[in-house]
């Protein structure tokens, strides 16, 4: 298997650690312990990639971000960091160092709802001017990112206008069960509800002058597909030519297994050795076999470049109806949304389709000694005791 040659696609989950409380993930009661979290040598161990997500937990928890980054610009064309906007402070001085970077912030609606889901005091208002100071500094390549949900879904459309009058870009996923989010319950309720608001942002984004918009549309009709628990439209090729790599060095598919599949370890292999490993190739085998069908862009975005023409298509049949109605797509287009609104099937069945599951205990991924802190604080303390003792140090070096 080439790895040398070619560029791959990756996410670098530089911690599990976590200062928010969100309601539809649970890392930050499972943080990862800070001596435990990939170093530098480790970073330099990676391959060539044409795209790097830098991910969490919150990434920007780690003081040392920019030196990170410094590491991956080595060896990335394009490096994406995605974050909960709480750390204004580094995220501009991260910014004003790598001007090309993206940052792209979680935001879950509009003030209230998005304080509710998000737990963090304020925390709309800081997301919010983070990403305003961040354009104002110039910086091209920032956007929201939104999880959508029951509780969320009436924002999505007020919450992409306000990133479209910003010029920013708009990302949106939906729930998601898995280690990753050490959650297993999470499910859309009232289907038709949310898919109506999906619809209603398709046909926003079809109507608009952005091709890149036009291929978001096709990424939210398959949130649509998603919700409703149907096969992905494109095939799921993670750990082909994408990868992840948690704070432990674990390489592995993707974020949305339910348990944690290892290819390998960077700490302890070198990456030929790891990614063409029987244990990569083992995981390779289960990919194939998968069957959660996520829609998460970390998954797809490889798969609508790979798989162009069926995007494309979609794209060009719904622009030739934008020709002649304000409303070129319906969420209806879709058989399962007509047979659930015509009784043909129940909403317990589609629940059967979804990846959730109220018996699960959720698995959390982390490692033994990370884990063995727990049996001493809860995670919610341990990251709140590492924080202050950061405050303090920066306290110290301004004084
Ligand atoms: S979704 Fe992100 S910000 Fe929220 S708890 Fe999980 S890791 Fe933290
Ligand atoms: S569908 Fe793809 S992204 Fe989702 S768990 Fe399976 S292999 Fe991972």
């Amino acid at each position: 298997m080439p790895s040398k040659e070619k560029k791959l696609n990756g996410t670098v989950i530089v911690t599990y650690r976590c200062n928010a409380r969100c309601t539809m993930c649970n890392r930050y009661k499972a943080p990862s312990r800070p001596e435990e979290e990939l170093g530098l040598d480790t970073i330099r161990k990676l391959p060539k990639m044409y795209f790097t997500n830098i991910t969490g937990g919150e990434p920007f928890i780690r003081t040392d971000l920019p030196e990170i980054v410094r590491e991956l610009y080595r060896k990335s064309d394009r490096i994406v960091i995605s974050t909960n906007g709480y750390f204004t402070d580094r995220i501009v001085a991260l910014a004003r160092e790598f001007p090309q970077v993206g940052i792209r912030i979680s935001i879950e609606g509009l003030e209230k709802t998005n304080n509710e889901i998000r737990g963090l005091e304020n925390g709309f208002q800081r997301g919010y001017q983070t990403l305003k100071t961040l354009r104002e500094m110039g910086m091209k390549d920032v956007g929201f990112g939104m999880t959508v949900q029951d509780r969320n879904a009436p924002d999505l459309v007020p919450l992409y206008d306000i990133s479209d009058e910003m010029g920013m870009e708009f990302a949106t996923a939906s729930l998601h069960n898995s280690f990753y989010f050490v959650e297993s319950k999470n499910i859309i309720h009232d289907r038709p509800m949310v898919a109506k608001h999906f619809e209603d942002l398709v046909n926003k984004l079809l109507r608009s002058r952005s091709p890149k918009k036009w291929f978001r549309a096709y990424f939210n009709h398959g949130l649509i597909n998603y919700i409703y628990g149907q096969p992905r439209l494109l095939p799921c090729d993670m750990s082909f030519d994408t990868f992840f790599i948690d704070p432990y060095g674990d390489v592995m598919p993707c974020n949305g297994t339910k348990d944690k599949e290892v290819m390998g370890n960077l700490n302890r292999q070198s990456w030929d050795e790891l990614w063409n490993s029987p244990e990569a190739a083992a995981v390779r085998e289960k990919v194939r076999r998968c069957d959660r069908q996520c829609w998460m862009i970390g998954s797809v975005s490889p798969a609508m470049h790979k798989y162009i023409w069926k995007p494309a298509w979609w794209v060009l049949v719904h622009k030739i109806k934008s020709l002649f109605t304000s409303k070129p797509y319906s969420m209806f287009e879709n058989r399962i949304c007509r047979d659930y609104r015509d009784g043909k099937v129940t909403k317990e069945e589609l629940d059967l389709c979804s990846t959730c599951d109220l018996c699960a205990a959720a698995s959390d991924g982390l490692s033994k000694d990370s884990r063995g802190l727990l049996s001493e604080k809860t995670g919610e303390e341990i990251v709140a005791d590492d924080l202050a003792r950061q405050m303090e140090k920066e306290n110290d070096q301004r004084s």
